[in-house]
């Protein structure tokens, strides 16, 4: 063990088979682009190639950057075949990192390139670094001719660092053009950026508090497997019972270890507190990867992390497939999440990803939930997973009392939201001097708009959905595919006037109530809205751990991982908004989420009351959730999952017909029900329009194909695919292990 732990002073592990290609020999170069097959090339003269070499090649008139995956296929013509045109000065990727790409293409049936692009996704950091120049809005501004665009890019650039001309047109939804014009007026400023220097290295001396005698058993559990190859832990404890740090001891012994840690946290711009705390462990920033940085943020972080300068990544789930030279660990935090699933591009689920990359790296994996998954218990079950739990709050905090409000029996005045028991404990939080969070899971401030003269309902013309009124911005905007209009005077299909009024809550509305009832009190909102990034996120936290807020109006962006000390009430207006649409997880996530939600409420001294208002009190979810008997609920979902042969018990696979020309959709959509696989044990359901049958203009058909646990359904998906005509217009986008079935 060397005394500086930081990877950098470690020589970057080459290639295990270490097999070299020659001046003359073929090599296979993998690009990122959505090809199946690696393409070959030659090496040049002076040049001698190794697998994992990032090389640029060319491909038709351009030129682009590549990846040697091996020894060339020899199918090309010696005479066709063109030469490599240089290797880049980037450390290489890893065997294990390619046998990933491979795996995870193979796993969910897209081409490796496709996947490998994941991998490059910051084909800037390939090349010797430029000079970079940034830009923010001059001040004082010059007089120029305003446009709703320049007036964006004003906004976009009047705080935070200076950003690269192609960025801030990006978030201001402006042409590259208009950054032009304006630098060129003098309504931006240019600013040389210096590339970021590297992370400080942690301060592995500080170390953590002292562990009890359960977070020890826990963490030394954690520590062992450190040193020992694959395996996967799942650490489990109620939300206070000190995951994190117990974990963050793993993370410190394979620091010292002088490997790389990867920790996939779900919602990681807003991980503010986490954040906090990782300072105060070890005296230094990890590195971060989430879709708020810049893009020389990127490009640099990307390079600190392939040359090893960068210990500790704590990022989104694309942070799994960049470019570790020795990764040692992972931690998937919140395992149970929903959003390690990404549904667009290559449909995969990093906390399953990440498993195999902990294999294909044989390392140790650790996932840690208050909540875990129905998948990760079924391979605790299995003894595929080992359990660590951590069974009590720690310094003996009791968990918060957990009481329903059926809403049928005390409901709510007409036109409120909240019923005379919540309001009552509300008003004992408030006169204790104490903090409640109000959670609502719906953004805005109606989800619907419609008129009381004719009955029209406001819908997105692009998507199956209403428009949701965001009375704050004063749009109605469509959450499915961002269009937003302003709300109309009249209502646009009889003309009434006046006569478009907004059904159910979103939290906006009940912010709105909240303001009514307590005019004294002092109200934060949170949501996606208004906590977008880390800065807003980073002030939230303090307004609250200063006592500078009394009641919190929030969605599901509250219920993951802040610790209040002073908040003891938490008020849950509609628990059965995730019950409806009849989805495989529906109750399991509800379940879930409910009990992350009220494990915001009271600490150490404090201790905790929630009120979850349902109309569905008798429901298995509600009643397992007020009696805090998590046992019977799992083993209730699980017994239903296993009779219906459903996940983690059967095997499925979505399939999503998808194209702008209805007609040509359902051709597809009919051509892949004729061609379905039969036999094994296997059925297909549809094709059926999807619920949500149009997004973005998109017509969609959903088939499902339901198989055996033991199946293997990438060769039979594969080969219904290829039997199927689907007309060339139409996209089928294939979903091994859905989570999603809109
Ligand atoms: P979890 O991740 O399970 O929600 P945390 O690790 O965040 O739990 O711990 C909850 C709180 O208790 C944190 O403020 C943490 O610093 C504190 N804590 C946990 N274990 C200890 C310990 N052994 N000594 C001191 N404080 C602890
Ligand atoms: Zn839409």
């Amino acid at each position: 063990m060397s005394d500086d732990p930081r990877p950098a002073d470690r020589p970057a592990p080459r290639n295990a088979d270490g097999e070299t290609f020659a001046a003359g020999a073929r090599v296979a170069v993998r690009l990122p682009l959505p090809l199946t097959d690696a393409y070959d090339y030659k090496v040049p003269d002076g040049l001698t190639l190794a697998a994992g070499d990032f090389v640029r090649v060319p491909l038709g008139p351009r030129r682009m950057a590549g990846v040697v995956w091996g020894k060339g296929a020899g199918d090309v013509p010696e005479a066709k075949m063109k030469a490599v045109v240089a290797r880049l000065d980037v450390p290489p990727m890893t065997d294990e990192a390619r046998a990933f790409v491979d795996w995870v293409a193979e796993y969910t049936l897209n081409p490796p390139g496709a996947v490998l692009r994941m991998a490059i996704s910051v084909p800037e950091a390939l090349e010797p670094p430029k000079p970079l120049t940034a830009y923010r809005a001059a001040a004082p501004l010059p007089e120029i001719r305003m446009t709703p665009a320049r007036e964006r890019v004003l906004a976009e650039a009047a705080d935070g660092p200076p950003r690269q001309a192609a960025e801030l047109a990006r978030a201001a939804g402006v042409t590259p053009g208009v950054i032009k014009g304006m630098a060129e007026v003098g309504a931006l400023v240019p600013h040389a950026i210096a590339p970021f220097p590297p992370p400080d290295p942690p301060d592995l001396a500080k170390g953590g508090p002292d562990l009890s005698p359960e977070q020890t058993v826990a963490a030394d559990a954690l520590s062992a497997a450190v040193a020992d190859g694959f395996s996967v832990q799942v650490l489990e404890g109620v939300p206070g019972s000190g995951k994190t740090e117990v974990y963050l001891q793993a993370v410190a012994d394979c620091l010292k270890a002088g490997r790389q840690v990867l920790v996939l946290l779900p919602e990681i711009a807003l991980s503010a507190q986490w954040l906090e705390r990782f300072r105060a462990r070890f005296g230094s920033e990890p590195a971060l990867w989430h879709s708020d940085l810049t893009m020389a943020q990127r490009r640099e972080t990307w390079r600190h992390i392939a040359e090893g300068r960068a210990g500790v990544v704590v990022g989104a789930r694309s942070a799994l497939f960049l470019p570790y030279p020795d990764l040692g660990l992972i931690i998937v935090d919140e395992e149970h999440d929903g959003s390690f699933k990404q549904e667009e591009g290559v449909v995969y689920n990093a906390r399953d990803m990440a498993v195999v990359r902990a294999q294909l790296g044989k390392i140790p994996i650790s996932l840690v939930s208050a909540t875990p998954s129905l998948e990760t218990q079924a391979n605790v079950d299995r003894g595929r997973y080992r359990h660590l739990h951590l069974p009590a709050r720690h310094g003996g905090a009791d968990l918060p009392d957990i009481e329903l409000v059926n809403l049928t029996k005390t409901p709510p005045q007409r036109g409120q939201w909240m019923s005379p028991p919540l309001r009552e404990a509300i008003d004992g939080t408030l006169s204790r001097g104490e903090q409640a969070l109000l959670f609502l899971n719906r953004r805005g401030y109606a989800p619907l708009t419609l008129c009381r003269a004719c009955g029209h309902r406001l819908q997105c013309p692009q998507c199956t959905a209403w428009l949701v009124e965001h009375r704050l911005l004063q749009r109605l905007q469509c959450h499915h595919c961002g269009y937003q209009m302003a709300p109309p005077p009249k209502c646009p299909e009889c003309g009434a006037e006046d006569s478009l009024v907004p059904c159910g809550p979103g939290v906006e509305r009940l912010a709105e109530e909240v303001a009514a009832l307590y005019p004294e009190a002092r109200v934060a909102m949170a949501t996606s809205d208004n906590l977008y990034n880390q800065r807003t996120a980073r002030e939230f936290v303090h307004r609250i751990e200063n006592r500078e807020v009394d009641l919190i109006v929030g969605t599901q962006i509250v219920a993951k991982g802040y610790h209040f000390p002073m908040l003891t009430l938490v008020g849950v207006i509609d628990a059965d908004l995730g019950l409806s649409g009849g989805d495989l997880r529906a109750a399991e996530r509800t379940y879930q989420l409910l009990y992350q939600v009220a494990g915001r409420a009271g600490r150490a001294e404090h201790p905790g009351r929630v009120v979850i208002q349902t109309y569905m009190p008798e429901h298995p979810v509600m009643a397992a959730i007020a009696a805090g008997d998590r046992e019977a609920f799992l083993a209730a979902e699980a017994k239903g999952r296993e009779d219906a042969h459903m996940p983690p018990y059967g095997r499925l696979v979505g399939l999503i017909v998808s194209g702008t020309d209805e007609a040509a959709v359902d051709a597809g959509a009919r051509a892949l029900g004729r061609a379905a696989p039969q036999g094994n044990g296997i059925q297909v359901l549809g094709p059926a329009p999807a619920p949500l049958a149009m997004i973005r203009g998109r017509h969609r058909r959903r088939l499902l194909l339901k198989a055996g646990r033991g199946t293997q359904v990438q060769p039979i998906v594969r080969d219904w695919i290829r039997r199927a005509a689907i007309p060339k217009k139409v996209r089928v986008q294939i979903d091994v292990d859905p989570y999603s079935f809109m």
